[in-house]
């Protein structure tokens, strides 16, 4: 039972809080009170990497030296951390006689406080305490924490509204972040892109409006403005609009356009990173985009127009020159041109090139080949888009 406790948050900021010890248990200790704002000084002879890495920061001051009577003067709060057991059992005594709550790591009931195992939440903190069963805490808090990911519990009592442009990963529902998933729970109205997971959209409750972006009745030229359009409304009607997209909704995705949109018709909106298909597809197809010793440089590089389109932003004579990685999205159609260009300018012709279409979906599909033959595997095993297409070094690289 841990009925001889009281359970209490305590405002650190500004005030003196002394770590005993700098080991790992310390170091696991640390970041959170520095988050609460405290003075936090740690005495030890020896710190963790960690630990002294938060005193070379700032974020703490390092006493480099062994605990003394007196070095508890001024506290609000002590944590001992040592393995020592004389050294534990004089600090609890000397926070005892100047009536400092203290926690002592090695023998929790010995202490005069306790930690609870801890968890953040959406601007909540969970705390649970289970009278030092610390396997008990903080398996029950793991639990609470799931719970509330899982939107079971409606943290937000005020509703979200505006808009979120949520990146929504490159296709596997797991790569959505935290945050996107938790927005896509609490929506009214979803609007997806083709490439946003579809997975995503079985999941959401039927009294959400799912709108599919590609299907709008509009010409291509007029269909972003349709998007814009629709986003805004919604969400003027008090409606809280996700806008989910594939990858990352800076990426090639257009998201600013829409952010700036929503923005200009003085409606909320916020943006949720995504994992980008650009990164992701590549790694869980076995392509790392950097590797140390084989490429020091990746570029991301958007295909749609063919090297010598006058409307082209991207110098492809300068990517030719380059050695590391070129990451391309939107290219199956151009990769002859494309490929073209880069050998053109220098790139040499058996430089490795990997294929991924539709990665970290089931029906993902891997072709490796090189630069020269690029185009001709391409066509020859009817690769279609989407599809990632990495060069360089790395493409041959085997796992
Ligand atoms: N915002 C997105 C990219 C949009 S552009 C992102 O960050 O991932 C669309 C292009 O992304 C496609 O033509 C393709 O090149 C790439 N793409 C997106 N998802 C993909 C996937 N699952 N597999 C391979 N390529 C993908």
């Amino acid at each position: 039972m841990s009925e001889s406790h009281y359970l209490a948050g305590l405002a650190l900021a500004g005030r003196r809080v002394v770590v005993v010890g700098g080991g790992t248990v310390a170091q696991r200790r640390l970041p959170r009170l520095v988050s609460s704002g405290a003075v936090v000084e740690v005495i030890s002879p020896a710190a963790t990497p960690s630990v002294e890495a938060l005193a070379a920061s700032g974020a703490v001051v390092w006493h480099e030296r062994s605990y003394v009577d007196g070095d508890l003067d001024g506290a609000w709060y002590v944590l001992c951390c040592t393995s020592d057991p004389s050294v534990n059992e004089a600090v609890s005594a000397e926070a005892e006689r100047r009536r400092v709550f203290c926690v002592r790591a090695d023998a929790g009931e010995a202490g005069t406080a306790v930690t609870p195992a801890t968890g953040d939440h959406d601007g909540l903190l969970v705390g649970v305490l289970a009278g030092g069963a610390f396997r008990r805490s903080a398996t029950v808090r793991d639990g609470l924490l799931a719970t509330l990911r899982a939107g079971a519990v409606p943290v937000d009592l005020d509703r979200p509204h505006g808009v979120a442009l949520v990146g929504g990963g490159p296709g596997d529902p797991d790569l959505i972040t935290v945050r996107g998933r938790r927005l896509l729970g609490l929506a009214d109205v979803v609007v997806a892109d083709h490439l946003a997971p579809a997975a995503l959209l079985e999941e959401l409750s039927p009294s959400v409006t799912v709108i599919d972006a590609a299907k709008l009745p509009y010409g291509r030229a007029a269909s972003q403005d349709a998007i814009n359009a629709l986003l805004i409304s919604h969400a003027r009607d008090g409606r809280f609009v996700v806008r989910l997209k594939g990858g990352d909704p800076y990426v090639f995705g257009r998201g600013f356009e829409e952010l700036l949109a929503c923005a200009a018709a003085d409606v909320p909106v916020t943006v949720v990173p995504g994992v980008t298909s650009a990164f992701g597809v590549p790694a869980m197809a076995g392509v790392p985009v950097t590797h140390r010793g084989v490429a020091h440089e990746v570029v991301v590089v958007s295909g749609h127009l063919a090297p010598g389109n006058p409307a082209s932003l991207v110098d492809w004579t300068a990517l030719a020159t380059l050695r590391g990685t070129i990451v391309l999205l939107m290219a199956v159609e151009r990769i002859g041109a494309i490929a073209d260009a880069l050998l053109a300018g220098g790139r040499p012709q058996d430089t490795p090139v990997a294929i991924v279409q539709e990665g970290t979906t089931a029906r993902q599909r891997v072709l490796k080949s090189t630069l020269d033959k690029a185009a001709t595997d391409i066509t020859a095993n009817e690769v279609r888009p989407p599809a990632i297409i990495v060069i360089g070094p790395v493409a041959g690289l085997q796992d």
